[in-house]
C-alpha cells in the first residue's frame, strides 16, 4: 500500500499517518520529520533547509527528491508506505510518478485533509511535538498524559520555530499557491479521497481505515 497524505500544515495528516502506520504496519515518510533530523545532526542539508523552514518556505524540489529516491529504497518499505507532508508542488508529484512506475510500484490513494485556514492557525498554536520521536500533541485536543511530556517515550515536548503564527500564515500561502494543485492533479487520476480533518480524531481514524478497506 502506497498512500499520500495532503494537505495543509496543521490538518492532522501527522497523527493519522501514525495511526494508520501502526495499523498497516508500513512506515511513515515524512520529509519535514527528515529535514527536521538534518537540522538537529547540522548537516550541510539541514543547514540550508533551516533557512527556508523558518521562513515557512519550501525546500527545492531536487533537494526532497533525492531524500525520497533514498528512503523508499529502505528495507522497512517493501510493503509500502505512507507520505505524509510529501509531493508538496506539481513537480514532485510528477517525479513520484515516474519514479514509482520505474520501481513498477503503484500509488494506492491519495487522502486530502481539508480543513479552514482559521482552524489551522487555532491548531498549530497549540502543537507541542516530541524532540526525540516527534509525536504530536495539542495542549487542548490531544494533551500528554504528564504536561510538556512524550506519552511514548517521556522526552520534552517543544513547540518548533515553524509554528510561530506568522510562519503558519505563510506556510498556508505556500499551499495554496504550490501544493493545492495536487488536489486537481490527483483527482484527474480518480486517486484522490476528501476527508473532512475538522472531525475528531478518531472520527477520521475510522474514516481512513474503512476507506482504505474498500
Ligand atoms: P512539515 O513538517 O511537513 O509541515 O514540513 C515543515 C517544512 O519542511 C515545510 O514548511 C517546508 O519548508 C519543508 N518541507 C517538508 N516537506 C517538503 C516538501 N515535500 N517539499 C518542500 N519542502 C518541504
Amino acid at each position: 500500500m502506497i498512500l499520500i497524505l495532503l494537505g495543509p500544515p496543521g490538518s492532522g495528516k501527522g497523527t493519522q499517518a501514525r495511526m494508520l502506520m501502526d495499523q498497516y504496519k508500513i512506515p511513515q515518510i515524512s520529509t519535514g520529520d527528515i529535514l527536521r533530523k538534518e537540522i538537529a545532526a547540522g548537516s550541510k542539508l539541514g543547514k540550508e533547509a533551516k533557512v527556508l523552514m523558518n521562513q515557512g518556505k519550501l525546500v527545492p524540489d531536487s533537494t526532497i527528491m533525492s531524500i525520497i529516491e533514498q528512503r523508499i529504497v529502505q528495507p522497512d518499505c517493501k510493503q509500502g508506505f505512507i507520505f505524509d507532508g510529501f509531493p508538496r508542488t506539481i513537480a514532485q508529484a510528477e517525479s513520484l510518478g515516474k519514479l514509482l512506475k520505474k520501481k513498477n510500484l503503484q500509488l494506492t490513494r491519495v487522502l486530502n485533509f481539508m480543513v479552514r485556514d482559521s482552524v489551522v492557525v487555532q491548531r498549530i498554536a497549540g502543537r507541542r511535538t516530541c524532540l526525540k520521536c516527534h509525536a504530536i500533541f495539542h495542549v487542548v485536543a490531544n494533551p500528554p498524559k504528564q504536561a510538556n511530556l512524550c506519552n511514548s517515550c517521556s522526552s520534552s515536548l517543544v513547540q518548533r520555530d515553524d509554528e510561530k503564527e506568522d510562519v503558519v500564515r505563510q506556510r498556508l500561502q505556500e499551499y495554496q499557491q504550490k501544493t493545492a494543485p495536487l488536489i486537481a492533479y490527483y483527482r484527474q487520476q480518480k486517486l484522490l479521497s476528501d476527508i473532512d480533518a475538522e472531525q475528531a480524531i478518531p472520527t477520521i481514524a475510522n474514516q481512513l481505515v474503512l476507506l482504505l478497506r474498500r
